[in-house]
């Protein structure tokens, strides 16, 4: 094929991120430590305004932090959504602690607070819940904290796929005890790898300093009374980041564009409805997602691999975590009951598997022409009308 490839969501750059890199390297702080870090984490906390940041060499290695400063350790149970990437949750098995899935709701397909209610009934006391915007679109926040503030229990929020999402005018990440970001290549500001910790406690971000630095204890010699991590981002990547920085309000602006053009793409189609925004946010519509109507015997596959033969890139939605066979024999719950409390054999309907099963990630990528999207939707277009034919 000689087109060029229509990608789900690549890394834009501009000319800033070199200016960055270039005085790094002129004034030798090539290291994990410099004025790039410092100023990109002051620019970011300024961004979403809140008081403190810790720049980290990804997003998963925030949430792992953030999991250790709370005191997750072995046996303790932390909340997590079961529609999310994998990086959520791996953390908690880091620690040795048990994962209990939450289901979603329908609209946002975030963590359902009824469902999350369910599992504080059967699990009184878990260490922590971790809330996710997927997809870049805010979950119900007011009634996830309340729940949260009820039970006593802190919120991590793995805003890593929703930096610059807002909700009710505050922006994701800043409403847990601890907000983490990621700026993976994909995301959308990239550093090509990294992440952030942000809290407002000022000790929770230097906490994760220390830990990210190998925890060296203040003295002369090296002495350590904690294990340590090799997490802190470099003067380099940092000089990226605040390059990409300059760029995340143009970038949101575009992606939610995007996200316009699908809609108004596929208005005319009871087949097909876009993935929800939350009415209560402003979200920064990091991936635009379908979801196909059951009637319409059509798969997200057969969408796929027509995309996929015109050189356009697609995603299915992330596989629930309650689905894994590295996370089999954690429990699951959902706004009905819990898995655990199913006779054995028995099957859980759950909406997260429902989206998984009918949805799927379209380009998203912010450099795509109008030709492009028009490309992406008459395909996606094409495979309804070829049933239609049948
Ligand atoms: C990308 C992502 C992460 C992980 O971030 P990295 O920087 O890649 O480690 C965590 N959670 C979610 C929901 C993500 O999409």
């Amino acid at each position: 094929m000689s087109r060029k490839k229509i990608y789900l969501s690549s890394p834009t750059t501009h000319s800033e991120e070199q200016e960055f890199i270039k005085e790094a390297f002129d004034t030798n702080w090539v290291a994990p430590l410099g004025p790039n870090v410092n100023n990109f984490e002051k620019e970011l906390a300024e961004y979403v305004q809140i008081g403190h940041a810790a720049a980290l060499s990804a997003g998963t290695a925030a949430i792992h932090l953030a999991l250790k400063i709370l005191g997750i350790g072995e046996g303790d149970i932390v909340f997590a959504p079961s529609l999310t990437f994998s990086a959520t949750c791996n953390p908690i098995l880091y620690e040795k602690a048990a994962p209990v899935f939450i289901d979603s709701e329908k609209d946002t397909w975030n963590m359902s607070p009824k469902a999350l209610e369910k599992a504080f009934e059967k699990y009184p006391n878990p260490k922590a819940v971790i809330v996710v915007h997927l997809y870049g679109t805010p979950a119900k926040l007011d009634e996830i904290l309340e729940i949260c503030q009820k039970h006593q229990v802190p919120l991590i929020e793995d805003a890593a796929e929703s930096l610059g999402s807002t909700y009710k005018g505050k922006h994701t990440g800043t409403f847990g005890k601890i907000g983490i970001y990621s700026f993976n290549g994909n995301k959308i500001i990239t550093t090509s790898g990294g992440g952030m910790l942000v809290s407002e406690d000022g000790e929770i971000t230097k906490k994760a300093t220390f830990l990210a630095t190998q925890a060296r204890d203040p003295a002369r010699y090296y002495q350590h009374s904690q294990i340590g991590y090799n997490y802190r981002m470099s003067n380099i990547t940092a000089g990226i980041g605040r390059g990409q920085l300059l760029h995340l309000e143009e970038h949101k602006q575009l992606k939610k564009a995007i996200h316009n053009r699908y809609m108004e793409g596929f208005a005319d189609m009871e087949e097909i409805s876009m993935n929800p925004l939350n009415p209560d946010g402003d979200a920064n519509c990091w991936l635009s997602c379908i979801t196909i109507s059951k009637d319409s015997n059509i798969t997200p596959d057969q969408i796929m691999d027509a995309l996929d033969e015109e050189n356009i890139e697609s995603r299915p939605i992330w596989k629930p975590m309650h689905l894994q066979p590295v996370f089999e024999g954690y429990d699951f719950v959902t706004e009905s009951g819990c898995k655990s409390d199913l006779p054995a054999g028995e099957r859980m309907e759950s909406l997260s598997e429902d989206i998984f099963s009918r949805g799927l990630c379209l380009s998203s990528d912010i450099k795509n022409t109008e030709e492009d999207m028009k490309l992406i939707i008459d395909t996606v277009r094409s495979v309804f009308d070829k049933k239609r034919a049948e």
